[in-house]
């Protein structure tokens, strides 16, 4: 895998709403905390690519964003990285601190990302591991298909990020197993696939989930924008930017 920068050289992008900030240029950004500037050469990373040039600033600009662009452009790494810096910025300045090794607290998560698939949200769970390795920052990964009580337990052991996909989730916090009032990042990652696979009532459910923290930022990822997506999007979310890279296809 990797990413054909030629590719992009030419590419349209579009930022549609209210006063977006200007991209980001590099991973070096002040913007970005130390230690993903760090991991992100470990990762053989050089430039971020244009969906992550722009969705990094709006995303630390506290903005909601609705992104589209085609697979293969480096989304993940456009959500997670403003996000986990966020985390790590609002946490103790000594990242690797002995009494914030997860071990010893339970925590409830800040940061929510929704993926359609199991094999997609482990891999997005892989992702945060490696780019927060040997910080505080704990990942859990929830999928149906699993045992739930083993979900339940690893739950309740605590977790900064919670990576699901919907219809466990919603089963999750039907249960009490998970509390979302502390979430402060909501993520929907490949959201036009999510509702071709029939989670359409699990995402409903989960945007409009009224217990959430009251300064949420929801960013909603997808390679296109049908008309049920747009629906559910006017009904959830507002005041968000709306960034297009290369073609949009509905
Ligand atoms: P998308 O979600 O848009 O389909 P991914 O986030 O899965 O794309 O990224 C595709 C591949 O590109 C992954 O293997 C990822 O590690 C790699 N990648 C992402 N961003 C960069 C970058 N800035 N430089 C080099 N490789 C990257
Ligand atoms: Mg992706």
């Amino acid at each position: 895998s990797g990413i054909n920068f030629d590719a992009y050289a030419s590419v349209s992008v579009k930022v549609d709403g209210a006063n977006p900030p200007g991209p980001i240029d590099n991973f070096d950004d002040p913007l970005l905390h130390p230690l993903l500037r760090f991991n992100s050469k470990l990762a053989g990373y050089s430039t971020p690519t244009p969906v992550q040039r722009h969705a990094i600033a709006i995303v630390s600009a506290g903005r909601d964003l609705i992104a589209s662009a085609q697979t293969g452009s480096g989304k993940t790494v456009a959500f997670l990285f403003p996000i986990l810096s966020k985390n790590l910025f609002d946490g103790p300045s000594d990242i690797h601190t002995e009494e914030y090794e997860s071990r010893d607290r339970v925590s409830i998560p800040v940061t929510l990302i929704l993926a359609p698939t199991r094999e997609l949200a482990i891999q997005i769970h892989e992702e945060v591991v490696k780019f927060t390795y040997r910080s505080w920052i704990k990942s859990v990964v929830c999928f149906g298909g699993q045992p739930i009580d083993i979900q339940t337990r690893k739950l309740a052991r605590g977790c900064d990020i919670l990576v699901a996909t919907p219809g466990r989730l919603v089963d999750l916090i039907e249960r009490g197993s998970v509390d979302v009032k502390n979430i402060r990042y909501l993520v929907l990652d490949e959201a036009d696939r999510m509702l071709d696979m029939g989670f359409g009532y699990q995402v409903r459910r989960i945007l409009g989930e009224e217990d959430m923290h009251e300064r949420r930022q929801t960013l909603l990822f997808s390679a296109t924008f049908p008309a049920n997506l747009q629906n559910i999007t006017m009904l959830y979310m507002s005041n968000y930017l709306f960034l297009t890279i290369g073609r949009i296809n509905a």
